[in-house]
């Protein structure tokens, strides 16, 4: 077997073999194949696609690739969730609290964000002391015995998805539905969980700008599931407008503190019911989602899923002084209001813009080097729907940096304000895909 041959069979839209794709997986991980003949390989991958089977395949090769976690010797379903990224997205940090008090065991590996899509683990790093560098061990005995932990990818996993990701960035070979859902999935197979709740994000903060093509690929990676015998299910969600109120490190930790007492923006709390009822039903801990939704509920109302975050923090050795105290996080020096020019009613905010300008307020990183300002980034005051008075605040920027005039302009066009308000889509989640 060679490289050119694969080449030339994926260039010719033949279907590759398992062997095929071991020899180029193994071989490129080992330095053999140099990255001028994997980045002809992923470019007809791109152009020409690939079946399920070769998908699945993929997957296997890059998972086995490197460390595979066995989190069997933890009691009970392990359960995990994955979001495909946006802006504002806390999910994570209020839905792990609630289905754990609940008796799911949550064991989630997290990433850090990148350009305009933020990152769970900056987000739980802003919390003095956070601790997200757990061994096996320590990290198994807090799900054991807390029922969940979050903590950030073992360098040792998927090493054939970082050397690829790295070289499908420079080569415009990111955005490849078989590229995507092997480089997603492999990885979450890898970390050793029962079960997997992903959340596919579509809309301007999203890698997949439509419905469609978010649909596509939630089913490919259910498919992949499928086909290794893995509990995986996928919802298509919007991101058409960032997901709650706040974006920006500590200001989403405030969120979710307000969101875990019940007092949170209503699409984060709607969105964190309905992906735990799902997780409820694959943890086996409930029949049916009216159930699992009704046990949520309460489990906001009545403060368990605030003392389960409580738990979390402190076993994680964050300073949980600032969970009961949330006005103790520092505040950026610059507090901006950015106003409206006209009366009408807001009927888009561009998610993408939002990102972007509380990166450039210092709430995010360009390259994965960048310190990130925990203290910066924005909160809405209005969201899709909202009505809103020519000099009403319409979001407020957070920054220790003083480029927040040319930020607010950026900001205020975000804001699509017209005399008539647009029909509403109150279905925020698209589709389960099961
Ligand atoms: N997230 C991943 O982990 N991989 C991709 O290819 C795209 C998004």
């Amino acid at each position: 077997m060679n490289i050119v041959d694969i080449i030339e069979h994926k260039r010719d839209k033949k279907v590759l073999s398992r062997e095929e794709i071991n020899y180029f997986i193994s071989n490129y991980v080992n330095n053999v194949i140099p990255d001028y003949q994997m980045s002809a390989l992923l470019m007809a991958i791109y152009l020409n696609g690939m079946n399920t089977k070769e998908i699945a395949d993929l997957t296997e090769e890059m998972r086995d690739s490197g460390h595979v976690w066995d989190l069997s010797d933890i009691p009970g379903i392990k359960v995990d969730k994955h979001s495909t990224g946006g802006v504002g997205d806390k999910v994570s940090l209020v839905l792990g609290p609630m289905v754990a008090s609940q008796g799911a065991k949550l064991a989630k590996m997290s990433g850090r964000g990148l350009g305009h899509t933020g990152g769970t683990l900056d987000k739980l790093e802003s919390i003095p002391g956070f601790n997200i560098y757990l061994n096996e061990k320590e990290f198994k005995e807090q799900v054991s015995k807390i029922g969940m932990a979050i903590i950030g990818q073992d360098a040792e996993i998927d090493p054939a998805d970082k050397k690829l990701y790295a070289l499908r960035d420079v080569t415009g070979t990111v955005s490849s539905i078989p590229l995507i859902s092997s480089s997603i999935m492999s990885k979450k197979l890898a970390s050793g969980a029962d079960s997997i709740l992903l959340d596919v994000k579509y809309g301007s903060g999203a890698f997949m700008k439509t419905v469609d093509k978010a649909v596509e690929l939630a089913k490919t990676m259910v498919e992949i599931g499928k086909s290794l015998n893995k509990d995986v299910k996928a919802e298509v969600t919007d991101m058409d407008q960032p997901l709650g109120c706040a974006v920006g490190n500590n200001l989403e930790v405030k969120e979710v503190i307000d969101t875990l007492h019940n007092k949170g923006p209503k699409d984060l709390t709607e969105l964190c019911l309905s992906s735990g009822s799902i997780m409820l039903l694959q943890a086996k801990i409930c029949k049916d989602k009216k159930t699992a939704r009704e046990l949520l509920k309460k489990c906001l109302e009545d403060g368990s899923a605030f003392n389960k975050f409580r738990e979390f923090v402190i076993a994680q050795k964050g300073d949980i002084s600032y969970i009961d105290h949330p006005e103790k996080f520092p505040m950026a020096k610059n507090i901006i209001d950015v106003v409206s020019d006209s009366n009408g009613f807001v009927n888009r905010i561009d998610a993408l813009a939002i990102g972007k300008s509380s990166m450039e307020l210092g709430g995010g990183r360009e390259k994965l080097d960048d310190v990130i300002d925990m203290s910066a980034g924005i909160v809405l005051n209005k969201k899709i729907g909202d009505s809103v008075k020519k000099g009403d605040i319409l979001c407020k920027l957070y920054t220790n940096k003083s480029n927040y005039n040319e930020v607010s302009i950026v900001v205020k066009k975000a804001f699509l304000i017209e005399k008539q308000l647009k029909v509403i889509d109150e279905n925020f989640t698209k589709k389960i895909i099961e």
